[in-house]
């Protein structure tokens, strides 16, 4: 077992920071503090708590750059995204300090009763374990709106941003939070099923790979503790004959390599019908080959490193069993420590690693098929379920579709994307329950049936 923890900069591999794991009498703390803090918190007003999400925002805002530089220094994501990432923070504050009061207000429902409604009270401490890829926006999409509804939470980010975890806990002190609202520990994996089991955690909320979310799920289970779990995808991008390349080339491109394409919502899979399959790949190729590698924390940087160099030899691996079975090199494939050079394949089958698995950085498959069918035949040919995405001029045909998705999420002409005003999740082996929206809300709240006769 570790007792300390490294942050290591992907882009020169330099150690940036050594921390000390919290050891158990630390984290008993930690949960007693979350648990007395509850307590009160619970019982402020949501207008109170929507204040403080101002505040929150404001900090961001201030702090922008600041922020931003973290998280490239830390997971290796070009500055500009990394400014992107504060940003949509901000207009998620914004969004539960307009909607919250009004998401959390007593529901009215009509009975035989002389009153009857749901009232959505806290649960308690939710435990959030969470990934590097978007370290500020997992966590806030995930604690804005739990704290927002009255919960404490306790957060156990991946420890290849730990400093980014410690600045999320500075920054709700900041904003006006009482003390134990929100808490970053560190911790190591068994030290997690033993904060899972104990009473003062109420419930978990996971954003990782499928690995962790069957571990943590059946830890919770255990001990009959609901899960959130938001885990990897294998997103179909679906090109038909008559897609506006045009005017989407760039967002196709995007949803692949946006991230250095570790995104859970990435597009992974390209199907394209043959009609358009060569003039389709030209172009994707030539705007491959604009994107700029190089110090991620110069602006004018469009791709850089992945989070760590084992993120890399997984994805050389997927690539390689793939080419073992036929797929073809078009561009890219090469390793550089953590960089791995956009890479894009073509000739594939439904048996390769790389159609199969979920792919975590830049490699692009692009499959030909013959028609509109077969394209969304092959798109639901994987045991994930977060989106798809189909780009097309004929919305009849894309609507006609819209029900065989079992997906999370279906977007037509734009690429898979969370929005604070739009559930966000995942169905089969991408996970359950939603964040974001309404429903994100009241995922951690008991949802309590009142019924009164005068
Ligand atoms: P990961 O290995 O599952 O790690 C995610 C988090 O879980 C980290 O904090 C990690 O801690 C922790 N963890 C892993 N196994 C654990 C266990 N057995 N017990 C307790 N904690 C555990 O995932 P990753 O490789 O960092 O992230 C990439 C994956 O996340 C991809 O599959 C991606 O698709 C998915 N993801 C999904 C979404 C979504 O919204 N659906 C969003 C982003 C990413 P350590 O860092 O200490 O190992």
């Amino acid at each position: 077992m570790n007792n300390s923890i490294k942050t290591i900069n992907p882009f020169n591999n330099k150690t940036i920071k050594e921390y000390e794991v919290h050891t158990s009498e630390q984290l008993s703390h930690f949960l007693e503090n979350s648990k007395k803090a509850f307590d009160k918190w619970r019982e402020t007003s949501i207008k109170e708590r929507c204040r403080l999400l101002d505040s929150l925002a404001q900090i961001l805002e201030d702090d922008k750059d600041q922020l931003a530089e973290l998280i490239t220094l830390e997971m290796g994501k070009p500055l500009a995204q990394s400014i992107s990432e504060i940003e949509k923070c901000i207009t998620l504050c914004d969004f539960y300090a307009t909607n919250a009061e009004d998401f959390l207000a007593d529901e009215l429902i009509d009975t035989d009763a002389n009153e009857s409604f749901i009232s959505y009270d806290p649960l308690g401490t939710i435990l959030a374990v969470m990934p590097w890829n978007y370290p500020f926006w997992q966590v806030l999409r995930f604690a804005v709106p739990t704290l927002t509804a009255g919960n404490t939470a306790i957060l156990k980010h991946a420890s290849n941003v730990t400093g980014c975890a410690l600045a999320i806990e500075k920054l709700f002190e900041r904003a006006g939070y009482p003390q134990g609202c929100f808490t970053s520990i560190i911790a190591n994996h068994d030290a997690i099923e033993k904060l899972i089991a104990n009473d003062i955690i109420k419930a978990v909320s996971l954003t990782g790979s499928e690995k962790a979310g069957k571990s943590i799920a059946a830890t919770a289970g255990k001990h009959l503790k609901k899960t959130v779990l938001e885990l990897g995808g294998n997103n179909a991008c679906i090109v038909l004959d008559d897609a506006d390349l045009d005017k989407h080339m760039d967002t196709i491109v995007n949803a692949r390599m946006q991230n250095a394409g570790q995104s859970c919502i990435a597009a992974k899979r390209f199907i394209v019908t043959e009609t358009i399959y060569d003039e389709f790949l030209k172009r994707f190729k030539d705007k491959v080959a604009l994107l700029k590698f190089g110090d991620p924390m110069d602006k004018q940087v469009t791709i850089g490193t992945l989070a760590r160099v084992d993120l890399g030899d997984i994805l050389k691996k997927q690539i390689d069993g793939s080419i073992a079975l036929g797929a073809n090199v078009i561009s890219g494939n090469k390793q550089d420590k953590a960089y791995f050079e956009p890479t894009i394949l073509t000739d594939i089958t439904k048996d390769m690693p790389v159609f199969k698995e979920e792919t975590f950085g830049p490699v692009a498959p692009i499959m030909k098929v013959k028609n509109t069918e077969e394209a969304f035949r092959m798109a639901a040919e994987t045991r994930f379920g977060l989106g798809t995405m189909v780009f097309t001029q004929s919305i009849e045909i894309a609507q006609h579709y819209i029900n065989t998705i079992e997906d999370g999420a279906y977007f037509v002409n734009e690429l898979v994307k969370s929005d604070a005003r739009l559930p966000f999740g995942g169905t089969k082996a991408s996970g359950y329950g939603r964040e974001l929206s309404r429903e994100g809300i009241h995922e951690f709240v008991n949802r309590k049936t009142v019924f009164i006769n005068h």
